[in-house]
This record gives structure tokens, C-alpha cells and sequence, in this order.
């Protein structure tokens, strides 16, 4: 099922100065989004149903731009990482209003 968006979702994010690729492509089965480390694509699948859906994914995957950005990686496990990035995520759609910039 593809959700229907009524948030605008921009071209890229930027982390610290570094461009990441933000793009809606369906992957495979049970995954909701993904982070490319090496091309630096941030890929959202078209599987979620509401805005805050979206959102959090978008969130989470931001969280490990930024954690590979900065290197945290290096210093936490990926268990670890994946912990921080999901709940810290939730977090901020419980407290915040957010949308993403739209850069051109
Ligand atoms: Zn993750």
C-alpha cells in the first residue's frame, strides 16, 4: 500500500555541511527506510500510511547520517546506535512540531 503524503519530503538533508540524498523508493520487505553510508542516500519506502510515520523514519535515518557523519559509530555498537537514533527520534515527534526544510 503506498501512503499518501501530505508532507513535502526535500531532495536532500544536510548534516553538518554534508549533503545526504533523501529519496521515497520501495525496498524490500519489513524495511521501513535506510541509510546508504557510502552514496549518502537516506531511502524512505512509500509503505507508510501517515505523516508522523514518515517522519520518524526520516528522523531515525537522519540520526545515523549524523552518527556516521560525527563518528559515534566508531565509538558505540550499532546496537547501541540503532537504540539512540529510534528512541531519540520518538522523542522529538512526542514534543515537537516538525517538518523537514524544503532546500532548493
Ligand atoms: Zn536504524
Amino acid at each position: 500500500m503506498v501512503g499518501v503524503y501530505l508532507m513535502k519530503i526535500p531532495k536532500f538533508l544536510l548534516v553538518f555541511g554534508e549533503k545526504i540524498k533523501l529519496r521515497i523508493k520501495e525496498l524490500p520487505y519489513g524495511v521501513a527506510a535506510q541509510y546508504d553510508i557510502d552514496r549518502k542516500i537516506i531511502t524512505i519506502s512509500p509503505i507508510h500510511e501517515t505523516d508522523n510515520g514518515l517522519l520518524h523514519s526520516l528522523l531515525h535515518e537522519a540520526g545515523h547520517a549524523l552518527f556516521y557523519r560525527v563518528s559515534i559509530n566508531q565509538a558505540v555498537s550499532y546496537e547501541t546506535h540503532e537504540f539512540i537514533v529510534n528512541n531519540y527520534a520518538t522523542m522529538l515527534l512526542e514534543n515537537f512540531d516538525i517538518k523537514p526544510k524544503l532546500k532548493k
